[in-house]
């Protein structure tokens, strides 16, 4: 598929860092005034310059917060690509370790961001880790949130939805055929980049390694846009997917999602028995998708065929719709974020970008064994290796919450 982007670190380009496959650097962790000695791996850094910690980056602002840390911008300080901005997520392993399945969860998500290169899906470009923290520096994604957008308009236009649904499905798609279930689609996890693209962020849920016919049965996600099969544990693949796009769409359309409820229980049991409802003004296309993409069982899904993606995107609702005109972000996107600069935060929430930036030094270290679990988390993009390889430095290429205040926006741990 176009835009697959495989990371390929045994290669030619960087074969010359084999002999350094075992030394050690040292590596400033956050603050705390010790060192750390991080391995170095053909996979992990140039032999050249490059060391990477969480000294190369200076915080700017603080963007979001999630369930093991938070999200920062900061400007490179060090080294290749000195001056840009980048987007920071700090994890804090003492957190992640607590629970097994949490750590293989942030494991896949290093991994799958390494693995998996697409316009519409976040750009990661280094990770490293020190004692108590795992860093992932990602592409700053100034656009904001998707439902930040949505918030503003109160429902999308149909034109307008169907340019984020075309990219959200490209990515999808991108996803699926790398045997990758997202699984974790919902408003919070869809931004914008700064020409308003879609870029999907947060693969901390996600699960690799899932091909055709196999079967996962972990819960976890955010309930109003978890698909019926997920919530039963009655095993689930990249079906899900389908319909958690198909929630989004009526979110989009109509202004919140298909099934809402006062709590939790009243919430699972409509996703499970309810019919979904549709407002009158909807175009017949519109309905059709939602309606096929919210089967409850998911192998009549719109999507769960092979065709998979290609199913959706034949389906009469993107009639118009170019694919790769989109695939090349040829299409004008409906908004433009309105930035005045690199480091404009004005799409983030206040409740975030009013705080004061800081990475609270944690010097905590952990055992042996649980210190295992985050073995080989370090990572240097192969297009910052590149463009170092070669001497020049890297230049880029090319609500609060809206209806309900807790649980749409609740993920499930
Ligand atoms: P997890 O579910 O793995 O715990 P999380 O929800 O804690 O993840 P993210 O969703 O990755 O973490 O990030 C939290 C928030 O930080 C996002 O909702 C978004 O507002 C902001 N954010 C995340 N990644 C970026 C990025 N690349 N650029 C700009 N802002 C970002
Ligand atoms: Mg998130």
């Amino acid at each position: 598929m176009a835009g697959v982007f495989d990371i390929d670190l045994e290669s030619e380009e960087v074969s010359d860092t084999e002999e350094d496959a075992c030394e050690l650097t040292v590596v400033e962790p956050d603050g705390s005034g010790q060192t750390e000695e991080v391995e170095l791996t053909s996979e992990s850094v140039n032999r050249d310059s490059e060391r990477v910690g969480p000294d190369c980056f200076e915080l700017l602002t603080v963007l979001g917060k999630g369930a093991y840390g938070k999200v920062f911008q900061v400007r490179k300080v060090q080294g290749s690509q000195t001056g840009k901005i980048f987007a920071m997520k700090v994890l804090r392993k003492a957190k992640i370790v607590c629970n097994a399945k949490d750590t293989a969860h942030t494991r896949a998500e290093r991994e799958i961001l390494e693995k998996v290169r697409h316009p519409f899906i976040v750009d990661l470009l280094y990770a490293f880790q020190t004692g108590g923290k795992l860093y992932l520096i990602l592409e700053c994604l100034s656009g904001g949130e998707l439902f930040m957008q949505l918030e503003k308009e109160g429902i999308f236009m149909e034109d307008t939805a169907c340019f984020y649904l075309g990219e959200i499905t490209m990515a999808l798609g991108h996803l699926h055929s790398n045997g990758i279930i997202y699984r974790d689609l919902k408003p919070e996890n869809i931004m914008l980049c700064q020409q308003g693209h879609i870029k999907l962020t947060d693969f901390g849920l996600s699960k690799e390694s899932i091909h055709d016919g196999s079967i996962t049965h972990t819960f976890c996600g955010t309930i109003e846009y978890m698909a019926p099969e997920i919530l039963t544990r009655s095993g689930h693949n990249r079906a899900v997917d389908w319909w958690s796009l198909g929630a989004l769409m009526h979110d989009m359309l109509t202004g919140s999602p298909p099934f809402t409820a006062e709590n939790r229980k009243k919430t699972i049991d409509k996703i499970l028995k309810c019919k979904v409802n549709l407002p009158p003004y909807l175009t017949a296309d519109a309905r059709d998708m939602i309606k096929k993409l919210l089967k409850k069982n998911p192998a009549q899904r719109l999507g769960s065929g092979k065709g998979d993606a290609a199913d959706i995107q034949k389906h009469p609702f993107f009639r118009h719709t170019s694919w790769e005109e989109l695939l090349n972000k040829r299409v004008e996107p409906p908004y433009k974020p309105q930035l005045h600069s690199e480091e404009d935060v004005s799409q983030f929430d206040t409740r975030f970008t009013r705080q004061t930036p800081v990475d609270s030094p944690d010097d905590s270290r952990l055992s042996h064994s649980a210190e295992l679990a985050f073995a080989g988390f370090s990572f240097v993009a192969p297009s910052v290796l590149e463009s170092l390889k070669e001497g020049f430095s890297f230049e880029p290429r090319s609500r609060h919450i809206r209806r309900h205040n807790s649980s749409p926006r609740t993920p499930i741990r």
